[in-house]
């Protein structure tokens, strides 16, 4: 995932498809960041950057002090205190600070109390052109949960579903070398589809040459295909060139209450006895618990087997609102397989035996997890 399409895996295709028909004149000229406005909201914090166009956008947080930064891309800060200057924060958000930053972003950063996570973020679209992101304090892990049996498809044959990111008319990310995301990760993903195969594994790519997949049919593909392991593969960017390494992604908790929400709009049955609504919201929590303790759980069996042969990113567990991530019942991954503007690293991804190193290292961990036995959780 590029730095310029991260922020899109939220919107899903609707938001993308829109972009990619806005025109290249469009996407040229910057934007120019007229507002900051940190307001309170129940039980979490909303900040909205006001904007005269649409601007892309990407979000992350740093610890120690928490703080969650904004990057607008293209952009210019054209705020009442000028370019560079500070404003008032509310709740959870002490204060903003904001910079322009080297490429023509726009950096915005809320100076935080504490931890905390993303809940929701939007934008605006063409006439309205704000992005808007509520934070919200991050609760104290729950004690450990009590195990149940697991119910059913213990001896079945896995089927894993390998997402390459991108594809067709959306490259991704393009290298400093001009490689391009959409045909990294399709390599990637043709080297673990054989790699698991070889193992056994019954596997399914959402595709298999460059063609253009909606996100939404990627993880719908995953749900009829009825994976046990849905592993999304990409290559990342970052104006910094410096920055290297492969990291990975699951979804955050936020994320998994927009899965709910996504689920609830699109009809989406889930496989389970339901005799009411009640029944059934107990049902879908649990399922999606345990769908996010599974991900979390196959993260940790991949992260040191992709160190083993590729520099990672610090930290390099991180949960993320990933719409590819978003099926409620099926475990899934993003493994970003590392910085495409490092050139280190693209020439490691454009070489057919890196490739294979890694695919084996994923493949190993797919072992490592399905041989783990499950522990369904009954409470939170
Ligand atoms: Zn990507």
């Amino acid at each position: 995932m590029d730095v310029t399409r991260r922020a899109f895996a939220f919107f899903g295709a609707t938001a993308l498809s829109s972009i990619a028909l806005s025109g290249r004149a469009y996407a040229d000229v910057p934007s120019n960041i007229r507002g900051v406005l940190v307001q309170e909201t129940a039980g979490c914090c909303r900040v909205t950057l006001a904007l005269d166009r649409p601007a892309q956008a990407r979000t992350f947080f740093l610890s120690e002090p928490a703080r969650f930064v904004i990057d607008v891309a293209n952009s210019q800060l054209a705020l009442p205190g000028g370019a560079v200057g500070q404003g008032p924060g509310a709740g959870l958000v002490r204060r903003f600070r904001y910079a322009p930053q080297e490429g023509g972003n726009a950096r915005v950063v809320l100076d935080l109390e504490g931890p905390a996570s993303l809940v929701r973020q939007e934008i605006g679209g063409r006439r309205s052109a704000t992005l808007s992101f509520d934070i919200a304090a991050t609760t104290p892990s729950a004690p450990p949960p009590a195990p149940l049996e697991r119910p059913a498809r213990q001896q079945a044959r896995r089927t894993v579903v390998i997402d390459a990111g991108h594809g067709g008319r959306d490259p991704g990310a393009i290298g400093a070398g001009g490689t391009r995301e959409k045909d990294v990760v399709l390599h990637c993903a043709l080297t673990l589809r054989d790699a698991l195969q070889q193992r056994g594994y019954h596997v399914a790519l959402t595709r298999d040459a460059d063609s253009f997949v909606e996100l939404e049919d990627r993880v719908r593909f995953a749900r009829t295909q009825h994976a046990d392991l849905f592993i999304s593969i990409h290559a990342d960017a970052s104006p910094n060139r410096e920055t290297a390494g492969a990291s990975v992604y699951t979804l955050s908790d936020s994320g998994a209450d927009r899965a709910q929400n996504m689920m609830a709009s699109q009809n989406w049955d889930l496989d389970l006895d339901t005799r009411n609504a009640l029944a059934r919201d107990i049902l879908v929590d649990l399922a999606q618990r345990d769908t996010t303790n599974r991900s979390a759980q196959f993260a940790q069996l991949v992260i040191p087997r992709l160190g083993q042969v590729a520099p990672l990113v610090r930290n390099t567990h991180r949960s993320a609102g990933f719409f590819v991530l978003l099926a409620p019942d099926v475990p899934a991954v993003l493994i970003e397989t590392g910085f495409l503007s490092n050139s280190t690293d693209e020439r490691r991804l454009g070489d057919p035996r890196a490739r294979e190193r890694m695919a084996e290292a994923m493949a190993g961990a797919v072992d490592a997890y399905f041989a783990t036995p499950v522990v369904y959780a009954a409470a939170r």
